[in-house]
């Protein structure tokens, strides 16, 4: 007996819900800024900003991506010393 077996597909391709890109809902900007941002309890998160309006954007889950940009552009763009 033959035994069909049909294509499986790799279930690697990411649904278009996980990468969405991150865009300024204000001027549609996709040139983001990653800053650290030290909350009162001590708590550190990502924030995204603007690089065209400066607005704030959200905050970025700390993936290890989004960790080493912060890390980056957190000197950058520091005038905190
Ligand atoms: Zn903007």
């Amino acid at each position: 007996m033959p035994n069909f077996r049909p294509l499986q597909r790799p279930r690697s391709a990411t649904p278009s819900t996980e990468s969405k890109p991150i865009t300024c809902p204000q001027c549609c900007s996709q040139s983001l800024l990653m800053t650290w941002q030290t909350f009162a309890n001590n708590t550190r998160h990502i924030r995204v900003t603007c690089r065209r309006c400066g607005r704030f954007v959200r905050y970025a889950t700390q993936c290890p991506d989004n960790i080493r940009r912060a890390d980056n552009e957190t000197q950058s763009a520091g005038d905190q010393q």
